[in-house]
């Protein structure tokens, strides 16, 4: 195949090297475009693992993803069909499409299924419990409890069934702790600093009171820290744990028990990994606080950085409020951020590796291969564990199984249970995703070029 005849061997590159007369800023300029044309991410054989009603499904269903008009409206359009054809009707609808693209099951037997196909195809399983909530849809002590039951499940069914090597698993902090308490815990540090020692002291059980907080409010925030605590004991040593990023106006509540989080469980290796989304104006400001932090209070740091999934929401509540609108101006600006903060980890990761972990979550094909050419040039191994790469399940499959197939450390995102449970996040990825997924053409032509490859087999009597 074209892009592994393209990978240059470490002998080829010594070879050239010994010869003596190339000049080495030739050799490295050659060896970035062979790593550009195996990262070129235009060979349809990478669909070539995919059965044919999975081609068939993912060209329906992407087709369908390019109506902006759909996918702006896909929450209502679902609501709409559930009331016309019932419960059974629509998840009759949903199961063999959309929710079979983008969810891997229900039960832990269809959940082991998919997971098996997606390790045999070299891609590793990033479960995710959908469960979260935003202000006013708080639920009581009881629901929060059981959520945090689902999580510890899905820690179990992560390590036990031994799906990948070093598995992966995320978590919304907003699932077991109240938005309305991250709220006011956002308000309360801006004004006064919190000790990260006092929420790791909550965490092994000691009554805290923290200043600005009622009776009820410290009651649940150490319910909360209690449920976070259990299940980063449950995971420590055998699944990474990311906590999932939200909104501006609960980030810094959810970062500060992140970080204690950290503190407690990331002494000897990085289990707990936090988000940071570089669509924000301050995401630098952040991360090099996190970096600095993570030297100063002696805990490993893990990075999963993405461009950010509120941007619309974020951006309306700063008009309504008459706030500065906190997410860069353009794409561009969240571009440059980008680069600018995965250069910076990448750097710290060349120097410290067992201290310093990235996932790169992202579905832009140049931030894979600025990534992939930096890793090259400051020798950090592809799947050395410090750096890996995150795409969403059903998304941007040539991007995950090309990487897969050069040999990187690839994890997919994937979303589980029922066709009602994931509706809200389904609806939710949809819009966040609208740019990526009505910008997907690329992936629908190479599954069109593989369908037509199989099809002129097929009129030839090939296999
Ligand atoms: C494994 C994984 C985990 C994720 N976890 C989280 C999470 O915890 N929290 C979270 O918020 N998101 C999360 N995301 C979603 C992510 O933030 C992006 O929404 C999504 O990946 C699209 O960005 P991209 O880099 O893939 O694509 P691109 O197409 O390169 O970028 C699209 C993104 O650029 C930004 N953008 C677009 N237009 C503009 C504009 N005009 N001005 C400024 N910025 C703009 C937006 O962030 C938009 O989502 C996750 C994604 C993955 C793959």
């Amino acid at each position: 195949m074209m892009s592994s005849r393209l990978r240059p061997t470490l002998a080829h590159l010594s070879s050239l090297r010994m010869m003596g007369t190339v000049d080495p800023r030739t050799v490295a300029a050659k060896h970035r475009d062979l790593l550009s044309a195996t990262l070129a991410f235009e060979d349809p054989s990478a669909f070539r693992v995919k059965s044919w009603g999975e081609l068939l499904r993912a060209l329906g269903v992407f087709r369908l993803c390019s109506f902006p008009v759909l996918v702006n409206n896909c929450g209502k359009l679902m609501a709409l069909a559930r009331t016309l054809l019932g419960k059974r009707g629509f998840s009759l609808l949903l199961r063999p499409t959309v929710y079979a693209q983008f969810v891997a099951g229900e039960d832990e037997r269809e959940i082991s299924q998919s997971m098996e196909k997606m390790s045999l195809l070299g891609l590793r399983p990033m479960l995710a419990v959908p469960i979260e909530e935003d202000l006013g849809e708080s639920t009581g002590e009881k629901r929060y409890d059981d959520n945090m039951e689902a999580m510890l499940e899905c820690v179990r069914m992560s390590h036990s069934n031994a799906w990948s090597k070093d598995p992966m698993m995320q978590l919304k902090i907003t699932a077991l702790l109240s938005p309305e308490l991250c709220v006011k815990l956002t308000t309360l540090i801006a004004q006064r600093p919190c000790e990260l020692d006092l929420l790791v002291r909550a965490m092994n059980g000691e009554p805290i009171s923290f200043p600005g907080l009622d009776e009820k409010d410290v009651a649940h925030f150490l319910c909360g820290l209690q449920r976070l605590n259990k299940i980063a004991e449950a995971s420590v040593n055998k699944v990474r744990v990311l906590v999932d990023a939200e909104y501006t106006y609960m980030n810094p509540a959810l970062s500060l028990v992140t970080m204690a989080m950290m503190k407690k469980f990331n002494k000897d290796g990085v289990w707990i990994w936090n988000t940071y989304q570089c669509y924000l104006k301050e995401s630098r400001a952040l991360l090099s606080e996190a970096l600095r932090l993570s030297k100063t209070e002696g805990f490993c740091l893990g990075v999963k950085l993405v461009r950010g999934a509120y941007m619309d929401k974020e951006r309306k509540l700063a008009e309504k409020k008459g706030c500065p609108d906190p997410v860069h101006q353009s794409w561009e600006d969240t571009n440059d951020s980008y680069n600018g903060s995965l250069n910076l980890l990448l750097e710290v990761i060349a120097q410290k590796p067992e201290c310093y972990r990235i996932i790169v979550a992202t579905h832009n094909e140049e931030s894979v291969r600025r990534a992939a050419k930096r890793m090259e040039e400051l020798g950090i191994d592809k799947d050395g564990g410090s750096v890996c790469f995150g795409q969403l399940l059903g998304m941007c499959d040539h991007v995950s199984l090309t990487l897969a197939k050069e040999g990187y450390a690839v994890y997919k995102s994937v979303p589980y249970g029922s066709v009602d449970d994931t509706l809200p996040y389904l609806v939710r990825r949809a819009q966040e995703n609208r740019t990526v997924l009505q910008g997907i053409r690329k992936e629908r032509d190479l599954l069109r070029q593989e369908l037509s490859r199989r099809l002129r087999l097929g009129l030839r009597g090939g296999s």
